[in-house]
């Protein structure tokens, strides 16, 4: 069957079309600025640029006649949804009911719902929500110690994100270990979360009611005493959504550093700069701060540490200087493995020591490969 993956942003939307359940990648591309009304589509696909405004609205074009399912990632679920679901008109409108939750993401991702459809009329649609993997978190985790009726009237609550690529390494390692396994994922991009996952289940996240919550980031500060945005408001004689937007776009390691790549911290810690150093510093402790968290939360019985996403995928700096804070758990580093596993080079596996207490691997994870999987799993 060939299903086709999609990634709608509020500007981009990838794509990758699969032959399932071979999990082959037939084509891969993306559309850039997506214009509303006009339909002009830059498409890509592999090393071809097509710039074509009909292509996805010919209805007699075989190959997207052949596609029989897409799967959506909707970024927002809300309370509703704890597994991928197939589409139809309750659940675009419960989508959309939940947009207030996640005001940039929701909306594109229902144009792409409504775009294809229109395309492929004969598909099968299927949505896929980044919330979905942390809904099994229980209530004393996911309530925050604000009037309750926060979350009665108005959803306010944890809900974590980035949960394709915390459940696809946990199915990763499910089969890895051939059981369900005790997991401290940690998913480190320019956005950034980590996830505590017992048996197989997730049982805490870092992100909470939005994605700024939890770890320092690339450019989001992560956790904060919320009594600055006031108090900053006040000084800087600036609004709410100034704040929002220093706390969102210039913290993290920007705000610090002055710069969110970690590639390019790399070569400034290498060199030294006091502020890159101090930066990583920070941005490490907190890392370790939510592993010996979870490693509590996981009674102690942790079968792995993970390291995933661009960051926790490549950057040998990063992981060597949180494993290296993790020595009281036991936790040791194998230096040239961890120097040597690169996954943008194709190299994954265990970067830790042999007399590590704890296994710590580096995965790739893939979330388009994520929503091919649970599409195929609904519709076939
Ligand atoms: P997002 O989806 O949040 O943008 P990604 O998973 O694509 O995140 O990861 C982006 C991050 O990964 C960036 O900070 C980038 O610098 C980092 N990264 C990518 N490649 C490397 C590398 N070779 N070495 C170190 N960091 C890398």
């Amino acid at each position: 069957m060939k299903l086709l993956s999609v990634n709608a942003g509020s500007s981009t939307l990838k794509f990758r079309l699969y032959e399932m359940p071979e999990e082959r990648v037939l084509t891969k591309g993306s559309f850039e600025r997506i214009g509303t009304d006009d339909g002009d589509y830059t498409i890509r696909v592999g090393d071809e640029k097509i710039h074509k405004t009909a292509e996805l609205h010919d209805h007699n074009d075989d190959s997207l006649d052949e596609i029989e399912a897409v799967g959506h990632r909707i970024v927002h679920g809300g309370n509703k949804y704890s597994k991928s679901v197939l589409i139809n008109d309750r659940v675009l409108k419960e989508i959309e009911s939940i947009s207030g939750l996640a005001p940039l993401h929701n909306p594109a991702a229902l144009r792409g719902v409504h775009a294809f459809h229109e395309a492929i009329p004969k598909a099968q649609m299927v949505a896929c929500f980044d919330t979905a993997f942390h809904q099994t978190i229980d209530e004393a985790t996911y309530l925050y110690p604000v009037p309750y009726e926060w979350y009665i009237k108005y959803d306010v609550r944890k809900y974590g994100f980035h949960g394709l690529s915390h459940k696809f390494i946990t199915e990763k390692m499910t089969s890895v270990l051939t059981k369900k396994p005790n997991l401290i994922i940690c998913h480190i991009g320019n956005g950034a979360s980590i996830s505590a996952i017992k048996e197989g289940i997730c049982i805490d996240t870092s992100m909470g009611f939005t994605p700024n919550a939890g770890i320092m980031m690339g450019t989001r500060s992560g956790d904060i005493d919320y009594s600055i945005i006031s108090y900053i408001m006040k000084k800087e004689e600036r609004n709410l959504e100034w704040v929002d937007h220093q706390l969102n776009k210039s913290s993290g390691l920007q705000g610090i550093a002055g710069m969110n790549d970690l590639r390019d911290i790399d070569r400034a810690y290498l060199a030294n700069e006091q502020k890159v150093v101090l930066a990583i510093s920070m941005y490490t402790s907190r890392i370790v701060d939510y592993i010996a968290k979870y490693y509590v939360k996981l009674g102690g019985h942790v079968d792995a540490i993970c390291f995933t996403a661009g960051g926790g995928e490549n950057d040998d700096i990063i992981r060597q200087e949180v494993v290296n804070k993790l020595y009281p758990l036991g936790v040791t580093l194998n230096e040239e493995r961890n120097k040597e596993t690169i996954v943008r080079r194709g190299v994954e596996g265990i970067i830790s020591g042999d007399d590590s207490r704890i296994p710590v691997y580096v995965l790739a994870t893939d979330e388009e490969l994520m929503i091919a999987r649970d599409t195929y799993h609904i519709v076939g």
